[in-house]
């Protein structure tokens, strides 16, 4: 029978073999496997036609060992507390593999955002902060975007902060829109960093950009926005999905066009530059790169096996199994983790936070080579670290991650 785990059960197990392997502390590694906090509220919103719904919203925070809680709010159907808690997890060793001085949380609401109005996302996003009003704080927990959040999203959960706490409060939460304290390159952020992580693993795999095919599942931000990257860097993308199914060209899909057909039909399917095939059949599609960019536990034990990309690129958090990613280290498949592939968008979250504390703002230019040089270096430490140790990415992200981690619990005195 395939492998039956949550997504908290996929996060315990990847840690704990990076545990193991530097034989870490045993309350070091009791402390790190839950969230430090969780916190569920019910969220009442009026809706337009005079009707009360009542959603559930979460917050987990997972460990504040080395700063504040840090990671996006996901509004989706699927939010559930094992979900959440995960995605928290996984936040606190996102933000250890890059260095930065942060925690991790997430928080989610159970909705599907496409059924409400404007008018009634705004209440439910208002509501949302109430509700967690204590939890929060640029020095607690800082939210951000997430699958289905953007940043109308973010503008309403400051200012609602702000009218509570009766000043406007920029480094309370990132993804901000510009005007509103936002930085320049956040919105991009998370596919940049996707791409400069997928161009070091080219690198050492001896292979080409302008000679790479790539199939992206998921035309989301980070998704669409690396699919438009790669193309403009020479790479041929042949297959993107969405929700609703998938397109493939062996010629290659101009995103561009793409962007506009999704606009107009609100899927990529029937997309005319190429043809509709299964949204599952996307991830065996003989190609150089693929990048999983929607949601967690989509590489199985099942599919794993015809998976013929030489690199998997993790946009997404949690994509692979633990099984499946023993399946793809066996067939010499690089795969960057997702803790490291990913971590472009939190780290320009980030720095948008230390340009709202000090109240100045940088340049494009400025935020994507501090970015660049972030990324490179996050990528450069993991593969030493699984060099040395001889282990996968996924294992050796974890270890550096836990490295510091494990050092700032033991001189806080909490082990
Ligand atoms: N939601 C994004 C993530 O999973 C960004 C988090 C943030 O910017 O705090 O990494």
């Amino acid at each position: 029978m395939a492998e039956q785990l949550t997504p908290m059960e996929m996060a315990q197990s990847q840690l704990k073999a990076a545990a193991e392997k530097l034989d870490l502390d045993k309350g070091v590694l009791e402390m790190l496997l839950e969230p430090q906090r969780v916190v569920i509220v019910r969220i009442p919103v009026k809706m337009d036609n005079g009707t009360t719904r009542v959603f559930t919203g979460y917050r987990s925070q997972h460990s504040d060992a080395i700063g504040p809680a840090k990671g996006g709010v996901r509004f989706h159907p699927d939010v559930s507390l094992d979900e959440v808690m995960a995605l928290s997890f996984w936040m606190t060793f996102k933000c250890g593999v890059v260095g930065l001085p942060y925690g991790g949380g997430k928080g989610g609401v159970a909705v599907n955002p496409k059924e409400l109005s404007q008018a009634e996302l705004e209440r439910l996003s208002r509501g949302y902060v109430r509700a967690l009003y204590d939890v929060l704080g640029s020095e607690k927990d800082i939210p951000a975007p997430d699958v289905y959040t953007n940043a109308q999203i973010m503008s309403w959960m400051m200012d609602e902060y702000s009218v509570i706490r009766r000043y406007t409060d920029f480094g309370m939460i990132t993804g901000k829109p510009i005007v509103l304290g936002g930085s320049k390159g956040r919105s991009e952020a998370t596919a940049r960093g996707v791409v400069v992580t997928t161009l070091e693993a080219i690198k050492k795999m001896n292979m080409h950009i302008s000679d790479a095919t790539v199939a992206i599942q998921g035309f989301g931000n980070a998704g669409s926005v690396a699919a438009n990257i790669l193309y403009n860097l020479g790479a041929k993308i042949v297959a993107i999905s969405d929700s609703k199914g998938a397109v493939y060209s062996e010629n290659g899909l101009d995103p561009k066009a793409l962007e506009k057909h999704k606009d107009e039909t609100g899927s990529v399917v029937g997309f005319l530059g190429g043809r509709d095939i299964a949204g599952g059949e996307l991830l065996e599609l003989p190609v150089d790169i693929l990048i999983p960019a929607a949601l967690e536990k989509v590489i199985t034990e099942d599919n794993a096996p015809y998976i013929k990309a030489k690199i998997v690129a993790e946009a997404a958090n949690g994509p692979t199994m633990p099984k499946a990613d023993e399946i793809l280290n066996k067939n010499g498949v690089l795969v960057i983790p997702d803790i490291l592939c990913n971590a472009g968008g939190v780290t320009v979250s980030y720095f948008e936070w230390v340009q709202n504390n000090y109240g100045y703002y940088w340049s494009e230019d400025e935020v994507n080579s501090r970015l660049t040089e972030k990324m490179q270096d996050a990528f450069f430490s993991v593969w030493q670290m699984s060099t040395e140790y001889n282990t996968d990415m996924r294992t050796a992200a974890y270890m550096v991650a836990v490295k510091r981690i494990s050092e700032a619990i033991k001189l806080r005195g909490w082990v």
